[in-house]
């Protein structure tokens, strides 16, 4: 590296900085208006549009990638929930209780001015059943004169209150600190502890493709366990399911089971929802109806669980409905709207008849082995030297960049640092994607690809 003109300090460090894993999930939850939004903003340290003006407005993303000293997590906003729609209680408790069961850490926001209430107490009744590590922010304590306030929360039993202001960002730093004390390295509910055991599959796509009926499809007499969440009354969220010999585990398949039927606000459980599933997951099965056009939809829950980097196989369902007609139009609408996932695979099946439903669990192994797959530097680099000799990067005002090695810093999914001479276009970049997605079968899963460029 050092005759390439970087030093190995900042190699080294470059290579850390990309190879993280997955990422431990934090979730904010509370009651409306006590300052979720406005805390979410200052902890994801910018001012993207989370906060709306507009009451009851959904919104698109619930996640959020986040850093703070030095380490770095993902953040699950529940504030976009609408209010009346199912009586504030079963709302608040609704939002919340998706949001946990993501989640490594819970912040639980009350609004000091107005202390605790009857939703407080009921939030507080699921945060205990979770079991999961609670920060327990007193919000809108914006000068010292409100520290008073703040500590009558002590009466919740979730421990220390932290006075916060969201919105002038007092004591959040403070309360940062210790949100990094409650969260674990990786997200251990997804890989730490699931080495080994089952993998796990999230089956999502927008109401009504079929997911319900492909669940029931495939577990059939095959469901082995249902795996009751121990000292809990409630639904079994996850179950284990034998497919092709061998035993997977469907996460959340509680919300597909029994969908609460809600007229407004429907669209933003359903994102929680999937959101939740995602990050619970190491593979993405995403259904797709394909008697019908792919919509807009479609492509967020598509975005959804490629930003999250999980491994994806794409199901179109229904396929015994379509005519020779709709088919074509199909694979027209799948190259221009689901281009993003180009490299997926691909099954055609029927939840109904059970068309290629054994084609579903190769899909998900080709996936997973793509996900997961680790390319020596060596064999890298000997890939990368033909490709750029071959194929070398347009001149630009007399130069011409190269790349001069690179390694793969992380899997699950594949993370590449590049090291490069100037600055790279994003069309070499993108044919470099494709060029290596050929070579090592990258089937199924997003990567990363970072390019550092020498000083
Ligand atoms: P959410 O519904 O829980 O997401 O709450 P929002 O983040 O939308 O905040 C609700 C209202 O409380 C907004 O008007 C915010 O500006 C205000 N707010 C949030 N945090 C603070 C704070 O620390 N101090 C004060 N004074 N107001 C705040
Ligand atoms: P979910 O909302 O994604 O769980 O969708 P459901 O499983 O509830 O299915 C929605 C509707 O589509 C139901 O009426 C199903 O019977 C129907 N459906 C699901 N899969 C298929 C299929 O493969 N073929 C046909 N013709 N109908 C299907």
């Amino acid at each position: 590296a050092a005759e390439e003109g970087f030093d190995i300090e900042e190699v080294e460090g470059a290579i850390e900085e990309a190879g993280h894993g997955p990422l431990p999930v934090l979730a904010v939850v509370g009651r409306p208006n006590v300052g979720k939004s406005t805390l979410v903003n200052r902890i994801i340290g910018r001012r993207e549009a989370v906060v709306e003006d507009k009451p009851g407005v959904t919104r698109d993303r619930v996640t959020y990638e986040a850093e703070w000293a030095g380490r770095r997590f993902k953040v699950v906003d529940t504030g976009g929930w609408e209010q009346d729609v199912l009586g504030i209680d079963a709302s608040v408790a609704a939002q919340a209780e998706y949001a946990i069961e993501a989640a490594d850490a819970v912040v639980f926001v009350v609004d000091a001015k107005v202390g605790a209430t009857d939703t407080d107490e009921a939030v507080v009744r699921l945060l205990r059943k979770a079991g999961k590590p609670v920060v327990l922010c007193a919000n809108k304590v914006d000068g010292p004169s409100g520290e008073a306030d703040a500590s009558y929360l002590w009466a919740l039993g979730l421990g220390e209150p932290h006075p916060v202001s969201a919105l002038h960002g007092r004591g959040t730093g403070d309360m940062l600190d210790r949100v990094l004390e409650a969260l674990p390295e990786a997200p251990a509910q997804t890989f730490g502890t699931a080495v080994g055991g089952p993998r796990r599959i999230a089956l999502i796509g927008r109401p009504n493709v079929g997911k319900s009926s492909l669940l029931n499809k495939v577990a059939g007499e095959e469901r082995v366990v249902v795996n009751e969440l121990a000292g809990t009354t409630r639904d079994p969220v996850d179950e284990l399911i034998e497919l092709g010999g061998v035993t997977w585990k469907f996460v959340d398949t509680a919300g597909i089971r029994k969908r609460v039927h809600l007229q407004q606000g429907a669209d933003y459980y359903a994102s929680l929802r999937t959101a939740a599933a995602v990050e619970k997951a190491e593979v993405a099965v995403i259904l797709i109806d394909a008697s019908e056009s792919i919509s807009v939809q479609d492509q967020r829950i598509v975005t959804m669980a490629v930003e999250a980097g999980r491994a994806i196989v794409v199901a179109y369902n229904k396929w015994d409905t379509l005519d020779e007609e709709r088919r074509y139009y199909l694979e027209r609408e799948i190259e221009t709207e689901l281009g993003q996932v180009a490299w997926a695979p691909r099954v055609n099946v029927s939840a109904q008849t059970g068309r290629h439903m054994e084609k579903l669990v190769p899909a998900i192994e080709t996936a997973l082995a793509g996900w997961e797959t680790r390319v020596p530097t060596g064999r890298l680099n000997a890939f990368l030297g033909e490709l750029v000799a071959a194929h070398p990067h347009p001149v630009r005002g007399g130069k011409q960049p190269r790349i001069l090695f690179g390694t793969q810093a992380g899997t699950k999914p594949p993370r590449f640092v590049l090291f490069a001479s100037g600055f790279i276009e994003a069309g070499y970049r993108r044919f470099i994607e494709r060029r290596l997605r050929e070579e090592f079968a990258f089937e199924g899963t997003p990567i990363h690809i970072s390019v550092r460029v020498r000083e």
